[in-house]
């Protein structure tokens, strides 16, 4: 083995360009450079004219204050094959296309530039979803560590996808519509409650292609490192680490939670703590659909007006795009006016700020992964109305599993009585002091995780180790 002691690994992150995945890769490559690595970060062009545009002039655009805190994080941009402005979510199988076909190319250059600059590079940290990163390690002799920022319960889904296949439950018209059961390390689940693209039947689209390419990419990869917790998905986990070098080491936050030392939104973050601060403790909703996902105008409607039903207040996130059609405003007719003494309604907001503020007392949303274990660490329980992807399965460990929150609705169609009804079960209902109990253990676990001596430190502390054995 090569004296490795007082070398200084230098990696290169490439995170998938979107929201849900840029802002835990932006926290990894704050924690490995305090951990003494040289990262050279990579951004998609539209990425960073986003996250620029959203907060002009504020020093705090993508990592332009690193210099001064001392860590040594150099940043650059690629572009991921369609002008910055094209809107990606209403596009998403041109997105997914661009992703497929462009974006590797331009990432392989990337990479042998900075190869090719003299830089003694060591290894090559990329999102999971990518379809290409372990060729480009390999030919550029760098160590291919695979990001995952979902639990483990759906890598592992993905990763089996063959065995769905086979079995029935998956990729066939005739899907099977019993319990999986044969997933090691996963003791049942529902089709229901499989990623949705793993619901189809048919598996041909271009999203399709890069699953199925992706996960055969990583399972090429060194490591994997997951933005969970070992507590959280033991049996799932374990299930992973006889095949693969799997490594949770969530909850990947900033030191101070609520702190913006690097800027990550896509959109510029509307102020409502101040409206926060004159609400009583525990009395507010927060709503939110995360940065991708789309809201059927229908649905839209139940969930506002079940809102207005519920009496509860609340502040309502709408991204321009929520209903696929930036022009209409998705409202009900006066709901804003109805409303306007107990609720707000804003295009984007700095969520972890309002997760931890006291007035929140529980959280409608989409169930993305980061907004779970967000919601968890402010100990605020969760409504979920989960709309694809990850999500179906996010919300199955949230409500069976873990019972820190409980589901919109139980049918496909929902009403704005049953919204009501559940959000005021959610806030006032009986089972509400179990359901904070339990999320307080979990807050504890995710905290004791965290911890020094924490299974998240000791695997990153592990997973170094290994790294540095390796180059
Ligand atoms: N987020 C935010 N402001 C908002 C809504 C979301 O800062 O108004 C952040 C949120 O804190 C989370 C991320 O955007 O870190 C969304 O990721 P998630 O995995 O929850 O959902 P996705 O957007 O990937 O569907």
């Amino acid at each position: 083995m090569a004296d490795n002691k007082h070398k200084k690994p230098h990696a290169i992150i490439i995170p998938y360009p979107l929201q849900g995945h840029v802002n835990p890769a932006v926290h990894l490559a704050l924690k490995l450079a305090s951990q003494g690595f040289t990262i050279t970060f990579v951004h998609t062009d539209s990425i960073h004219y986003h996250t620029s545009k959203a907060h002009p002039n504020t020093g705090l655009e993508l990592f332009a204050k690193v210099p001064e805190s001392g860590l040594d994080i150099r940043y650059t941009t690629i572009s991921d094959g369609l002008p910055v402005g094209f809107d990606r979510s209403l596009n998403h199988d041109q997105f997914c296309a661009a992703l497929l076909h462009v974006f590797s190319a331009h990432a392989e250059e990337k990479v042998a530039e900075i190869v090719a600059s003299g830089e003694d590079v060591h290894c090559l940290i990329a999102d999971t979803f990518f379809v290409w990163p372990s060729k480009v390690a390999k030919k550029f002799g760098l160590v291919h560590v695979s990001f995952w920022t979902e639990p483990a319960l759906v890598f592992t889904l993905y990763y089996h996808m063959d065995l769905l296949r086979l079995n029935g439950h998956f990729d066939c018209p005739d899907r099977r519509e019993d319990a999986v059961n044969y997933i090691p390390g996963v003791k049942t689940i529902q089709p229901k409650d499989l990623v949705s693209y793993l619901q189809e039947t048919d598996a041909t689209s271009v999203c399709h292609q890069i699953h199925k390419n992706c996960f055969n990419d990583t399972k090429n990869s060194d490591f994997v490192l997951c933005n969970t917790v070992q507590e959280l998905e033991s049996d799932t986990i374990s299930a992973l680490q006889a095949k693969i070098q799997f490594y949770a080491i969530g909850p990947i936050f900033p030191n101070d939670f609520c702190t913006t030392v690097v800027a990550t939104s896509l959109w510029s973050e509307s102020p409502c703590t101040q409206w926060l601060d004159k609400q009583p403790i525990g009395s507010v909703l927060y709503v939110s659909f995360g940065s991708y996902a789309h809201v059927t105008e229908k649905d839209l409607l139940e969930i506002a007006n079940g809102i207005s039903l519920s009496k509860v207040n609340f502040v309502l996130v709408l991204r321009p795009d929520i209903v696929s059609s930036e022009d209409a405003d998705p409202l009900p007719v006066g709901f804003k006016e109805e409303v306007a003494d107990r609720g707000i309604v804003i295009p984007w907001c700095r969520q972890k700020e309002v997760l931890a503020h006291p007035a929140i007392g529980g959280f409608l949303t989409h169930c993305g992964w980061n907004s779970i274990l967000e919601s968890v660490w402010c100990q605020i329980p969760l409504l979920c109305f989960p709309l694809y992807t990850d999500q179906f399965t996010n919300r199955k460990l949230v409500v069976d599993d873990w019972k820190i929150g409980i589901n919109l609705s139980d049918k496909k169609v929902i009403t704005k009585e049953e919204v009501s009804y559940n959000i005021n079960r959610l806030m006032y209902g009986e089972s509400e002091d179990e359901i904070k109990n339990r999320i307080k253990e979990l807050k504890k676990t995710l905290e004791d995780a965290v911890s020094p001596s924490g299974s998240s430190e000791q695997n990153l502390s592990q997973f170094i180790k290994k790294l540095m054995a390796k180059i």
